[in-house]
């Protein structure tokens, strides 16, 4: 498991943010701050997504926005 920490993709609300069946597990992702080695989601960032960016939960940019529900 990766441990995350304020700022990385796992923690950013644009992280999955399109990917409804993901949802549970990126849930479970921002309650517990850890994340399984091989994840990887489409970033949601309006930049960021017409180019189909994935990214793995301790990435990040500047578009970093916290999510709610971390
Ligand atoms: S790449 Fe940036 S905007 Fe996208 S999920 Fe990561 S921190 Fe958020």
């Amino acid at each position: 498991m990766l441990k995350l920490s304020d700022g990385q993709c796992g923690l950013c609300a644009h992280f999955g943010e399109h990917a409804a069946g993901d949802a549970p597990m990126i849930v479970q992702v921002r309650i517990n701050g850890e994340a399984p080695e091989d994840m990887l989601e489409p970033c949601g960032h309006p930049t960021n997504e017409s180019l189909h960016l994935k990214v793995s939960p301790i990435g990040g940019c500047d578009g970093f926005a916290p999510a709610k529900s971390a």
